[in-house]
């Protein structure tokens, strides 16, 4: 059965985590380890089995998204990833125009493994690019080159892929603002029909850290970095594309439709190692281990942990949280009729300041960030918290 939620019924997405990389990033803090083949062929199998289970539980309803992220997705074999998707198919009724998603890093795919893919039942790629720029991606300790990038990227056109999205990262050790843009231009020109833009973020125990150190590397100041963001946002909407999350840009119509069921307080259930769930109110994520996985599903043992009822003003607050990460805002009305809920009756004081200070802007019962105010946008949230 479909989740309910306030008498809507919602069409799920599947997530499947795929922990193996064929080398670590120096700034990675991503559940992910190195590629063992032996371990790999073992969690594909677990994989199957988890998904299989939930069927056999009564668990199954809708799916119109199917995404593999990781780690790297790309390193499983097409014919795995096939079979995967038809554990999924077999366990869900998953809707003819499902959008299916595979994660890939391009030193990992040729053009006749994406053509592979496809066949597989592949409608959407998202390259992990980073940088068009080869001393970026050297510093990031990244597998490719710009060149292998662009070739992945003429891989997958050539393979039929009318759906492809690039990550790039900013605010990279050492990157000036143009050196950045060069990367955003050169994405443009290869014109994808969505990007990702992220900041990079370095958490304490990051090798990278230390590499920074020992290098006398540095990440530009902070207003340096707010100019990146607000740059590439402008030249990617001169270039027709449309920013619809604060680090989300597509062609219209050509938004990710996996990830949206995040932002819009929808349903989804993740298979694999650390992979998170949200369904009927609960909340609950898979151990982390890949092997503690793996052993589990071979024993008959659950894998979730952390299992949660929701309260409801837990549900509120998340899709509060979320909804304004988009740049249509927070719709008041439709959080009205879900939570029964005047969001500016019980937040407006709190909000009022942002607003006056341009973080916030509110018209037609939505309230939305201004391009200033995503930049900020933890501190705003913070009052739904
Ligand atoms: S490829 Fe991605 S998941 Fe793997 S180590 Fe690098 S950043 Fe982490």
């Amino acid at each position: 059965m479909a989740g309910r939620k306030g008498g809507i019924v919602d069409v799920l997405g599947l997530y499947v985590h795929v922990p193996f990389c064929s080398a670590i990033c120096n700034y990675c803090n991503f559940n992910r380890g190195l590629f063992d083949e032996a371990l790999k062929t073992r969690y594909v199998d677990a994989l199957v089995r988890e998904i299989a289970r939930t069927g056999e539980a009564g668990g199954t309803g809708r799916a119109d998204t199917i995404y593999f992220g990781g780690g790297t997705p790309s390193v499983l074999e097409p014919a795995e990833i096939a079979r995967i998707a038809k554990a999924c198919s077999e366990a869900f009724d998953v809707t003819a125009d499902r959008e299916m998603t595979l994660e890939a890093n391009p030193e990992t795919v040729t053009a006749d493994r994406l053509a592979a893919f496809r066949d597989a039942g592949v409608n959407r790629v998202s390259f992990g690019v980073q940088s068009f720029r080869d001393e970026e991606l050297r510093r990031l300790s990244r597998l490719h080159g710009a060149a292998r990038a662009r070739e992945a990227y003429a891989g997958a056109r050539t393979a039929g892929f009318d759906n492809v999205s690039l990550d790039l990262m900013m605010w990279l050790p050492g990157q000036r603002v143009e050196d950045w843009m060069c990367s955003v231009d050169e994405a443009i020109a290869l014109a994808p029909e969505h990007l990702s833009l992220y900041l990079l973020e370095i958490y304490p125990n990051a090798p990278l850290k230390e590499e920074m150190a020992r290098a006398r590397w540095s990440q530009a100041p902070d207003d340096d970095a707010a100019a990146m963001y607000v740059e590439a946002m402008e030249r990617l909407e001169a270039a027709g594309y449309r920013q619809y999350e604060i680090s989300n840009v597509a062609r219209p119509g050509r938004e990710s439709r996996h990830n949206l069921k995040y932002w819009t307080d929808g349903e989804w259930l993740g298979f694999g190692c650390g992979a998170h769930s949200t369904r009927d109110g609960a909340r609950w994520k898979n151990v982390s281990a890949t092997a503690d996985y793996v052993d589990r599903l071979d024993s008959g043992e659950p894998v979730a942990v952390d299992v949660r009822r929701l309260s409801r003003a837990e549900r509120l607050g998340d899709a509060l949280f979320t909804g304004l990460r988009l740049a249509r805002g927070l719709d008041e009305d439709a959080i009205a009729r879900r939570y029964g809920v005047d969001v500016w009756q019980q937040y407006g004081r709190d909000l009022e300041p942002f607003l006056e200070n341009g973080l916030l802007t509110r018209c037609d019962r939505r309230i939305r960030l201004t391009r200033r105010g995503m930049l900020l946008a933890n501190e705003v949230m913070a009052v739904f918290v």
